[in-house]
């Protein structure tokens, strides 16, 4: 890999033409959940039957329950649709670190110093 962390999103996916093309065109729809983004693909007649949950890792869409994610080499459409739309990811990564920040928090206080 020549791509360092600094590189754009979609940089570090490097997806296929093809998916990318998909992931700019077709109608997605964005759901920020606690694990991280929905994705709802409103281009199919019946979109609750297209909705994905790409979870968000070291910045990144990380992982996506899609049948393409898991068959195909690189990303899928749901991971290259996030990644393409910056507010989007930003969100999901702000999402996450305000999550964080709460769980060391309610650690320290279930887990006091001092007795
Ligand atoms: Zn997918």
């Amino acid at each position: 890999m020549s791509t360092s962390p600094s590189a754009h999103p979609i940089e570090r996916l490097d997806p296929p033409q093809r998916t990318l093309r998909r992931a700019q065109y077709e109608a997605f729809e964005f759901e920020l959940v606690a694990q991280g983004v929905l994705v709802r693909n409103a281009s199919h007649a019946t979109p609750e039957d297209h909705e994905y949950l790409v979870t968000i890792e070291d910045g990144l869409p990380h992982s996506c329950p899609c049948p393409a994610d898991e068959h195909h080499q690189g990303a899928c459409k749901h991971r290259v649709a996030v990644a393409i739309r910056t507010p989007v990811l930003e969100a999901a990564r702000n999402a996450q670190r305000i999550r964080e920040l709460q769980t060391s928090k309610m650690q320290a206080t279930a887990n006091p110093l001092t007795p």
